[in-house]
């Protein structure tokens, strides 16, 4: 089994049909996923779809692009918002100047920050955005992991080498999304040769960026197989290693996902 580990199941994409994408996912052996919050005004709309799905998790947390609209987010708002069963993870929150009307690099750090620190207290991972922004957040990383450890995954990793390098050194997971997939992304399965097989996750970040043979196409959490087979391809793994491999180190860095000893399978 799967588990696709950052979609976005609230998106208006999934509106007319999210039991049909559900069942698809599990059709084609992705049968846990983890969908991620963008803004923390929204969190009761994450904890829905899931009270909803007994397959999805939740996280809480502002994405970069919404730091201008959640600035002074406050760690213990998040934490506590975090304390609900099917919550498992904090974010996604980071630091991305892709575009031109990104909000200020002060913002976007002062949320992440926030966010760090929700995670600290809470002892929930960080889910991770980084883009075009390398260097601001190995700097950033580094020395919030001085103040105080916390676990954390770097999503739909895109940045550059040195980046996953430092990650893996802090102690962070690197997930793969579809870009991986790509045919001009051979830098990108270098560095996935690279990380530790035990930092290693897959994720679709439906509904964008769908994986090779879908590519155009809405991506949903079912692709998280194609995703899958191909970096299995990349790492030399068959699919049924790279699961296991994959959906172990899911459940451990988000542990709260971990059925209960002497619960019901
Ligand atoms: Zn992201
Ligand atoms: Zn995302």
């Amino acid at each position: 089994m799967l588990v696709d580990s950052h979609c976005h199941l609230d998106f208006p994409d999934f509106a007319a049909d999210l039991p049909g994408v559900i069942a698809r996912a599990k059709a084609a052996g992705v049968g846990g996923m983890l969908t991620i919050a963008t803004r923390v005004a929204k969190a009761d709309t994450y904890r829905a779809i899931a009270e909803a799905h007994p397959e999805v998790w939740y996280t809480v947390g502002t994405h970069p692009h919404g730091a201008a609209e959640e600035p002074d987010v406050a760690p213990d708002v998040i934490a506590r918002l975090a304390d609900h069963p099917r919550c498992v993870g904090i974010g996604e929150a980071g630091l991305d100047y892709h575009y031109a009307d990104a909000a200020p690099a002060m913002v976007q750090e002062q949320v992440l920050r926030a966010h760090i620190e929700a995670a600290r207290v809470t002892g929930l991972p960080l889910v991770i955005h980084a883009r075009d922004a390398d260097e601001h957040m190995e700097r950033v990383l580094a020395d919030e992991m001085g103040r105080g450890r916390f676990s954390a995954v770097l999503h739909c990793f895109s940045s550059g080498a040195r980046l996953a390098e430092a990650g893996v050194e802090l102690g962070l997971f690197v997930s793969f999304s579809g870009i991986v997939t790509f045919r001009r992304s051979t830098a990108l399965r270098d560095i996935a040769r690279q990380v530790p097989h035990d930092r290693i996750l897959v994720e679709t970040d439906a509904p964008f960026l769908a994986p090779e043979p879908h590519r155009g196409r809405t991506n949903e959490p079912a692709y998280t197989a194609d995703t899958a087979r191909s970096l299995a391809a990349t790492l030399g793994l068959d699919a049924e290693a790279f699961a296991r491999l994959t959906s172990a180190n899911f459940h451990r860095l988000f542990a709260k996902t971990q059925p209960k000893a002497g619960a019901p399978a």
